[in-house]
């Protein structure tokens, strides 16, 4: 028997933004796109991994950073995170593929693992990301409805006394929210109240290039707001999500947002035909990517809403829907905090890709 898909996050986002593109790099039932059945279609252009690797490597520390509790032994401990992130990062280089003509230099990118790992124990610090229940890399799998299995895997998830459970993600990213979606946080909160039946108190992004200056106090994370609303929403786009995906809706929805980070770009009718005609009509005097005509640019009106989608850091919800999350686990393991800030209880969760 086939073993029951699980709706995550980064499916459901993909799906959201081209069912196409979801299609084709991830593969669906017994559909053959080239690659085999179920299988993905094979990729145009071999694609530069450094990003994803650098991410990979100090994700890795972090998750031993708390899954192997090296906060124990504070004394020299951030030499150590950076040795391992060096180690790391030299691994994934030696696995994977890099393209340097778009990659820094190998000593650049084991420069920004080594203090990526550094500046997050500086983060940890000033943010308290540290407590009785602190753990990397937790799974949060329930159920929306009966047809609609869902799942999150929180990079990090803090418990203290004194703020709560925070659900946290960690990025890499060069720019600080320009890609990523507080949605993601908001989808492990909904995960979090089907395991725990609440909401965790706190959701936050932490930038490894942007940690926590403690003499300019200045926070190590952005802090996404979020709502039992939110929850709900994102519930119902996972069943929306999933419907459409049995149902094998696949059909492509070009847009420039969307297909300037699409693998298959080159080889996709759909968005060849889209460039073409705006090519043609380009050509013949007009250019629709640019608004024509009166546009209300809303300085005068009170606006109609309709926050931007995927938008940066904490931004409010979004049009559709948000979501909420619950709750890490319990924990134990009272003991000292080492480098970290002081005890407590509560629950944090921290995530990175
Ligand atoms: S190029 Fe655009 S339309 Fe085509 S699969 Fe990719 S995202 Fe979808």
């Amino acid at each position: 028997m086939a073993r029951e898909f699980t709706l995550y996050w980064t499916s459901l986002e993909m799906y959201e933004a081209c069912p196409q593109k979801y299609l084709w790099s991830r593969g669906w039932g017994t559909l053959d796109v080239g690659g085999g059945p179920g299988r993905p279609k094979p990729l145009p252009v071999r694609d530069s991994g450094h990003h994803r690797m650098m991410g990979t490597a100090i994700g890795k520390v972090v998750e031993d950073f708390y899954n192997l509790e090296l906060w124990r032994d504070p004394k020299g401990l951030s030499d150590r995170l950076a040795e391992r992130a060096e180690k790391e990062i030299l691994l994934e280089l030696a696995r994977g593929y890099v393209d340097y003509r778009v990659a820094p230099s190998k000593a650049e990118m084991v420069k920004i693992c080594r203090d990526g790992v550094v500046g997050f124990l500086r983060t940890v610090k000033h943010d308290r990301l540290l407590g009785p229940y602190s753990r990397a890399e937790v799974n949060l799998m329930g159920r929306v409805d009966a047809s609609t299995p869902v799942g999150g895997r929180a990079d990090i998830i803090v418990t203290r006394e004194d703020t709560g459970t925070s659900i946290l993600d960690g990025k890499n990213s060069q720019s600080k929210g320009k890609y990523t979606d507080p949605d993601q946080l908001r989808w492990y909160a909904m995960c979090f109240r089907l395991v725990h039946g609440r909401l965790p108190d706190r959701l936050g992004f932490v930038y490894f290039r942007y940690p926590a200056d403690p003499d300019a106090g200045v926070s190590g994370v952005d802090w996404i707001p979020f709502t039992e609303g939110d929850a709900d929403g994102l519930a119902a786009r996972a069943v929306a999500g999933l419907t459409g995906m049995k149902a094998e809706r696949f059909d492509p929805t070009p847009s420039p947002k969307t297909c300037k980070f699409c693998d298959f770009e080159t080889v996709c009718d759909a968005r060849q035909t889209q460039k073409a005609n705006r090519a043609s009509r380009r050509s013949k005097g007009g250019d629709d990517d640019f608004p024509t005509g009166f546009v209300d640019l809303g300085f005068d009106s009170g606006g109609t809403g309709g926050g931007g989608n995927g938008g940066d850091g904490a931004a409010g919800s979004s049009g559709t829907a948000n979501t909420g999350g619950g709750g890490g686990g319990g924990g134990a393991q009272a003991s000292g905090t080492g480098d970290g800030g002081s005890g407590g209880s509560g629950i944090v969760i921290i995530s990175w890709s």
